[in-house]
């Protein structure tokens, strides 16, 4: 039986890329020297895919920042405002994805947006009524030669045509309608021109089938691809699904020209029976993705082997493929020389996964499991069962009462007694909680692991940082402060180190978006606080200022979202077991003097079903209720605040609302406002601080540009309920370009509160 992966992450197993990168926007290297990185890391993933045996490898799935961005560049949708910058092809490149500000001129980054129901984000695309499409590119075409010539025949890949117009943002009157033509024409030519380099085949990916589709959605893809494939030379083609069941074009798809199609086993919950119900053709192949692409937990092979065994005996051509791009998953485990080996034997990073993809695979040919020692090995895993079970925890949660999710008085009430007690100015600034990681504030944490300083001069010189930080923003007159997260090196690590049934990794990274990579922890067992986490912190700050800091925590939906989870309980229950821990601080914090709390969730719409049907019955149903269940047992004058990174929520704006907070900060700058008209249609009750100005690129906002901001939000919210702060968290930034920024952030408030 064959193999496949679909995609490899492409950071590095060091994180090569994101330093290189780096180096490159900081012009210490040349574009030269970035190339010469980046296909070095090409080969270094090419060889580990091929030495596994891995038989379907792809090619493009490498991208300096995303592979969406490299899909649009590769046929021109690119917006005249970057071209008009006369960057170089890879400038331009960066001045898309990351804004850019210097002598050639001045433009913001397009949005990004999540990918999906994962912690990727992508660049979002933007059509403009006079973009042409056509193929101009050639990066598919020199990525496949590349690998060509190191003697690995490759399928490259690229983002489908139809998740490719899903995703784009049309800017002017045009819909995906009127592109269509030029668009078949480009994947023609893409095609074509791999066909004429040789290519044996070729993957698109869709993963906008998993999507719930309707009737013009599937004529739409119908029309698309019987034109596409119409002109097909010798190259096969694999359309690759991915993150659910295409069970609204499964049908289609099986019936149009495609020569294998790739169904994700894990996430989709119809595909066996999809398969079953409808058949599959005979003259195609079926790329099962049956090794998940985004769990860390080792495949339990006897269940895969039944799926196969099963689509075998139906006369099925299978080929043994991940669910989705590895992307998703760190590197390799035998990095990871702080795991016992006890843990780590239930665990599979990329590099192991292609291991567990040739295993099964052969396994599988063979059909006899009983004579390969890797099946009896993976056997006795499942069988055994892990120690994970803590029973205190499971007996609190199964003491949670209806009472618990409730917080009192209702959010009317507290608000007037909150603005009473705080006092704040119309127009409250506030920032999201971390300020810029500097090279010193990193150097002093890994001084600190590495032993090199004692805890004591770790937290002196954390304190220092606190006490400039906490000054600094008095003296430019932010009004409810922070303590800036120097003591964090992530948002849900930090808590993660602190709670029991939690496991660190050490370079387990996962790329979040460009050169941003996160680590996130492994939830091994039943979850609980072992001790107060950032009391002291906030205690601290707090004591140096009159005006309220605010304590800042992490909430139970993001700490699940953004961590591996178990596959052994349910999410639902893991999340609770959380929410109780953050309760616990929030509780202590509050004993603690402090007034206004920040529980973050920016991960909460990360696992939204795909499926709008499923959105309640299979997450919001619980997720809102375990943020509630964390702070419904404090005071009415603690001010709740939470804070999200986008502000795509329009359509679940009532659970938005249902979390009960007093303040929600979000990300507003790179989007539209509709999301404040959207608001208001629903009579959102919740104060908000829609982000004024960018985090996620290097350049100063202008005090014009923020009041411009300030002035349009002013005409959709009102004056009582609207707070004025940054996008995110500063923690990514440089100091002088924060600095500048938040000075005119608070001018422009200042100039507001005249105005009002
Ligand atoms: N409080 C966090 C910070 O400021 C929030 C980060 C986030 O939303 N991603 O860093
Ligand atoms: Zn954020």
């Amino acid at each position: 039986m064959l193999t496949s992966v679909v995609g490899y992450p492409r950071i590095g197993a060091d994180r090569e890329l994101k330093f290189a990168s780096e180096k490159y926007f900081r012009g210490e290297i040349s574009e030269e020297e970035l190339l010469k990185v980046a296909k070095e890391l090409r080969t270094v993933h090419l060889n580990s895919q091929k030495d596994a045996g891995i038989d379907y490898i792809s090619s493009n799935d490498f991208s300096f920042y995303d592979c969406l961005l490299d899909t649009a560049v590769l046929i021109n949708i690119i917006p005249k405002r970057y071209k008009e910058l006369g960057l170089s092809d890879l400038d331009t490149y960066y001045s898309m994805a990351r804004g850019y500000q210097g002598d050639k001129g001045d433009v913001k980054a397009l949005a990004m947006k999540k990918w999906f129901n994962t912690n990727y984000h992508y660049i979002v695309p933007e059509l403009e009524d006079d973009t042409k499409i056509n193929l101009v590119g050639t990066k598919i075409f020199d990525e496949y030669e590349e690998a060509k010539s190191n003697g690995v025949e490759t399928k490259p890949v690229i983002i489908g045509a139809y998740t490719l117009l899903s995703l784009c943002r049309y800017t002017g009157a045009k819909n995906r309608e009127d592109y269509i033509n030029d668009v078949i024409s480009a994947y023609q030519g893409v095609i074509a021109e791999l066909d004429k380099r040789g290519a044996k085949w070729i993957q698109f990916d869709e993963p906008s089938f998993v999507r719930d589709l309707n009737e013009s959605d599937i004529e739409f893809i119908k029309r698309l691809y019987q034109a596409i494939l119409s002109e097909k030379g010798n190259a096969k083609v694999l359309v690759q699904t991915y993150f659910g069941d295409v069970r609204d074009v499964y049908d289609t798809i099986v019936n149009l020209d495609f020569d294998a199609v790739g169904l994700d086993f894990i996430e989709g919950k119809q595909t066996v029976s999809l398969v079953e119900n409808y058949g599959f053709p005979k003259d195609k192949i079926l790329f099962a993705g049956l090794v998940n692409g985004k769990n860390i937990w080792k495949n339990h092979y006897s269940k895969t082997l039944d799926v196969l065994d099963k689509l075998k005996a139906e006369g099925i051509e299978v080929v043994l493929s991940s669910s989705c791009s590895l992307l998703h998953v760190p590197y390799t485990l035998s990095a990871e020389g702080k795991l016992s080996s006890e843990y780590k034997r239930y665990f599979s990073f990329a590099v192991e996964k292609l291991v567990e993809l040739r295993e099964i695979a052969d396994i599988a040919e063979s059909g006899d499991r009983a004579s390969f020692a890797s099946y009896k090995a993976n056997e006795d895993l499942f069988v055994k069962g892990r120690d994970s079970e803590n029973k205190e925890v499971k007996k609190r949660v199964s003491e949670i009462k209806g009472s618990d999710y409730e917080r009192l008085p209702k959010r009317s009430e507290r608000e007037k007694i909150q603005k009473e007690k705080l006092n704040l100015p119309a127009f409250p600034t506030t920032t999201i909680g971390s300020f810029p990681q500097t090279k010193d504030v990193k150097n002093n944490r890994s001084l600190f692991r590495k032993g090199e300083i004692s805890e004591e001069q770790y937290n002196e010189f954390n304190r220092d940082k606190i006490k400039r930080v906490i000054e600094w923003q008095e003296s430019i007159g932010i009004d409810v402060l922070v303590h800036g997260e120097y003591e964090r090196n992530d948002m849900v690590e930090y808590f993660g180190e602190s709670l029991d049934g939690y496991l660190f990794t050490k370079k387990a990274w996962v790329q979040s978006y460009g050169t941003r990579c996160v680590k996130p922890p492994i939830i091994w067992g039943d979850v609980s606080r072992k001790k107060p986490i950032t009391v002291e912190w906030s205690k601290y700050a707090q004591s140096l200022t009159d005006k309220p800091v605010k304590g800042m925590l992490t909430g139970p939906v993001t700490i699940l979202n953004w961590s591996f989870p178990r596959e052994d309980i349910s999410i639902k229950e893991s999340m609770t077991q959380i929410a109780l821990a953050i309760r616990d601080e929030v509780l202590d914090l509050e004993a603690n003097g402090i007034k206004v709390i920040q529980i973050d969730e920016a991960a909460l719409r990360e696992k939204l079903p795909l499926r709008k049907s499923d959105w309640y019955s299979e997450y919001l149903d619980f997720a809102i209720p375990a943020f509630r269940l964390v702070h419904s047992g404090v005071k009415a004058e603690t001010q709740i605040h939470t804070h999200m990174c986008y502000s795509e929520f329009t359509d679940i704006i009532p659970a938005i609302d249902n979390m009960d907070a007093d303040v929600i900060t979000f990300e507003a700058s790179r989007s539209n406002l509709e999301i404040l008209d959207s608001l208001k249609e629903c009579n959102f009750e919740t104060e908000v601080g829609p982000g004024v100005y960018d985090i996620h690129s290097p350049r100063v906002p202008s005090v014009e540009e923020i009041t411009v901001a300030l002035k349009k939000m002013r005409e959709k919210v009102n004056d009582d309920k609207l707070w004025v702060n940054p996008d995110c968290g500063l923690k990514t930034r440089g100091e002088a370009e924060t600095k500048s920024s938040l000075i005119n952030l608070v001018e422009a408030a200042k100039l507001i509160r005249k105005e009002a």
